[in-house]
């Protein structure tokens, strides 16, 4: 029975590359539901796109002297790359800059205003007297009024996840400037959710009990059963869509107000190219609509987008939502800023042609119910140990043998033993117990299963053994043959939603790309042969390749740097000292010199012995930088001298002064030297 199918996942922000936290998280699940839908028949469009507005474009524009535009359009691009590298199979990829999102957002609006859905109301909002700018969402930080964390965001706190008005913010401090915030007077729209909490409580409370997932409720029950308030749907920004009405001027739509209706927009632009009406894919009752996103977005596609559909009046709402959970690194919450992420672009450079290893990992350890962990020797475990052992070997030995035997022509079956019956009608019930996992957004379940199949046809040739076989039974290796090569011919359709670029290089293989051995889901289950005796194949290539240690140990490295770096960034600074007079100051004799001669101190790790040009006369220094410099390196720097620091003897040597050093982040030593080289020895720093 074939069904419509509108499935959105989650737009990305546009203010840096994606990582396997995006992928795990929505894009791999929905693409392999999407390819699922695809494969049985349904008509199917599957939905993504950039989503470019909101506060933290414009802070990202200003920190690099650039128009937002500029930042959009280069993410944009890499992100849109990493989903068709990666295989996502999006009907349409669009973007809310685009014209027809910004029609599609402001007639949306339009509607609703007209309809007399919002509440018009003047409030006082948090201003940046500095800035001359009014903060809200991603420009203003502080304590969240519930968790107490002390860097929440004016939209929302990502430590409790609770969604936040800016004025909610304990402390509230400028994004921008740092400055404590004002109070001002501004006009903005608000969605009444107040209004909507007992239509949310009978559709998702009493109406989805059952078939939503327990986190996705549970989050959804806590909120409604909070209360919910009024949401300002505009914000005072001049980077986004215009509002469109009266009294709207130099206000645009709240990011999170316009960013779902994108959805709306890409399968307008998606049915506009193909010739298709987009209407019954949001409108018409039998179809069926599913969100996937991440867990820190639930509250705006269960509460906030389905009170707007709903306020608008003709729109279907989300038949399901299967949020996921987070997904970390090597035990550590996955992050942008402190760079602890497996990049897409830089996985395809150092993994090149492996992209169903990580969607196969990645699946493997989805985080469907809780939150989970990616780790690199878990990624060569699979590979080496699933992929490569099962899957791989299983293929190479069917494709390798029948060139071997047959010069690749499938050879006919004669009498099936009471095993070849078993496996084959085994392998007709694996796309109903995989469809069945699929269905409810179980798909590390359904990937496990797939695995099982591979399995099967592994252990069915290394029990029946046809290259002993060979030498005694020629009509039973055609048959073991004939079974194997079927089971073959299954994983190629069955695999096709988990692991897109092996199922199409398993079909050049087997030569089923055209011609009637192209099987599709239901196919595997009800058709008698599922590769016809007679039928030509191709050469075998492998599918996938070991990975050695030494790749798994230069990843864990690259890690290791970024923890270090990290570190070092975090180094927070020694306090203050007391307190000193000018006259204290003035007291310390420093002085601008340069190095003429430099030697290691004998059996002193850590010292060298400078003769230091000073202005004034030459003199000796002992100084602590062995470690950072080689004498070579520091003969003819610039540097500043402390020269009325008492002598001492180190190691027998006596030290007249000291020259002036800090640290690099990396923990490296650094010269305190003046800015200008041609600034003379002896001038004093005062
Ligand atoms: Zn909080």
């Amino acid at each position: 029975m074939s069904k419509r199918y509108t499935i959105t996942s989650a737009l990305p922000y546009t203010n840096g590359p994606i990582h396997i936290g995006h992928l795990a998280g929505v894009y791999v699940p929905a693409d392999i539901y999407a390819r699922y839908l695809r494969l049985t028949g349904n008509d199917v469009v599957f939905i993504g796109g950039s989503d470019e507005h909101g506060v933290p474009i414009t802070i990202k524009a200003k920190n690099e002297g650039v128009s937002p535009q500029d930042v959009v359009d280069k993410y944009h691009a890499i992100i849109k790359k990493s989903f068709e590298d990666f295989g996502i199979s999006f009907d349409n990829y669009s973007r809310t800059s685009a014209k027809i999102h910004h029609e599609t957002a402001s007639e949306f609006f339009k509607t609703l205003y007209d309809k007399g859905e919002f509440i018009e109301e003047t409030t006082e909002q948090l201003y940046d007297e500095k800035a001359n700018q009014f903060l809200a969402d991603r420009f203003v930080t502080g304590t969240c009024p519930k968790c107490g964390n002390e860097e929440a965001y004016g939209d929302q706190c990502e430590k409790c996840g609770t969604s936040l008005n800016a004025t909610d913010l304990i402390n509230p401090k400028s994004a921008l400037t740092g400055n404590v915030p004002t109070l001002k007077q501004t006009k903005h729209w608000f969605l009444p959710l107040d209004k909507h909490e007992a239509f949310l409580k009978e559709w998702i409370l009493e109406g989805h009990k059952k078939d939503w997932k327990p986190n996705v409720y549970g989050q959804v029950k806590s909120w409604i059963d909070d209360g919910l308030r009024p949401r300002a749907v505009t914000r005072d920004l001049d980077w986004g869509i215009p509002v469109p009405v009266e009294g709207g001027e130099g206000k645009v739509l709240y990011v999170w107000f316009d960013a779902p209706i994108g959805y709306i927009s890409s399968t307008k632009e998606w049915a506009e190219r193909e010739g298709k009406d987009w209407e019954p894919y949001w409108k018409d009752e039998d179809t069926k609509l599913v969100h996937f996103i991440g867990k820190d977005n639930i509250v705006f596609h269960c509460i906030i987008f389905p009170s707007m559909l709903k306020s608008e009046g003709s729109y279907i709402l989300p038949d399901n939502v299967p949020a996921n959970e987070f997904l970390n690194l090597e035990g550590n919450k996955l992050s942008t800023s402190k760079n602890w992420a497996v990049w897409l672009p830089e996985y395809l450079t150092e993994f090149p042609g492996q992209q169903d290893v990580l969607r196969y990992v990645l699946t493997a350890n989805a985080p469907e119910t809780k939150d989970n962990d990616f780790t690199w020797k878990d990624f060569q475990a699979r590979n080496n140990n699933e992929l490569v052992a099962i899957f791989g070997n299983f293929i190479n030995r069917v494709v390798v043998l029948t060139n071997k035997y047959y010069e690749g022509v499938v050879p006919s079956a004669s009498e099936f033993s009471a095993v070849d019956s078993a496996t084959l009608a085994a392998v007709k019930a694996y796309p109903d117990v995989i469809s069945s996992s699929i269905e409810r957004y179980r798909f590390r379940e359904a990937q496990q299963e797939l695995m099982n199949l591979a399995r099967l046809g592994n252990k069915y040739l290394a029990d029946e053994e046809p290259w002993k076989v060979v030498k005694v039974d020629e009509a039973r290796t055609q048959t073991i043959m004939y079974v194997a090569l079927q089971i073959a011919n299954a994983l190629a359709t069955l695999s096709e939603p988990f692991l897109p670029f092996s199922s199409e290089k398993l079909k050049h293989m087997l030569n089923t790309k055209t011609g009637n051995n192209d099987l599709n889901w239901n196919d595997v289950a009800q058709k008698e042969v599922l590769l016809a005796s007679g039928h030509q194949i191709g050469k075998a290539e492998l599918l996938f390749t070991k990975i050695e240690d030494a790749t798994i140990q230069a990843q864990l490295d690259k890690l290791e740097a970024s923890k270090k770096a990290n570190e070092a960034a975090n180094k927070a600074a020694e306090p203050q000292k007391d307190t000193i007079t000018f006259d204290d100051f003035t007291k310390l004799d420093i002085r601008v010199g340069t190095i003429i001669e430099a030697e290691k101190m004998p059996k002193a790790k850590k010292l060298l012995v400078l003769k230091v040009d000073t202005g004034i006369d030459t003199r000796t220094i002992v100084s602590g930088i062995a470690e950072s410099f080689t004498p070579e390196e520091v003969v003819g720097k610039k540097v500043t001298v402390l020269v009325n620091l008492a002598p001492r003897k180190l190691r027998g040597v006596e030290s007249e002064g000291m020259i002036l050093m800090t640290e690099s982040a990396e923990g490296k030593l650094v010269f305190v030297n003046p800015d200008d080289a041609n600034v003379p020895n002896g001038l004093q720093i005062s």
